[in-house]
């Protein structure tokens, strides 16, 4: 399992700062920031501790499981990044 995160995403990078294993991406310094129209969770990384659901504000992260069926697609975005 891992967490993906949606389009709803505002690139505030408040949950890169509480993720334990740095596997959110791309961060504010990588040459990806500034056209990604969103940050991406690394599924190899995560380590499902939910530490970034909390704080944020807009509600864009999800446990995979428990993705709703229109935000589904958002799985394979979020790998798509790292492959
Ligand atoms: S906390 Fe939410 S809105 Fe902010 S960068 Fe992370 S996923 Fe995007
Ligand atoms: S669930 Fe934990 S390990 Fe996975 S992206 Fe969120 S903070 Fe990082």
């Amino acid at each position: 399992m891992a967490y993906v995160i949606t389009d709803t995403c505002i690139k505030d990078l408040l949950c890169v700062d509480v993720c334990p294993t740095d596997c959110i991406h791309p961060k504010k310094d990588e040459a990806a920031f500034e056209a990604a129209t969103q940050l991406y969770v690394d599924p190899a990384g995560c380590i499902d501790c939910g530490a970034c659901v909390p704080v944020c504000t807009s509600d864009s992260i999800h446990p995979v499981d428990e993705l709703p069926e229109e935000l589904k697609q958002f799985a394979e975005k979020n790998a798509a990044f790292y492959n």
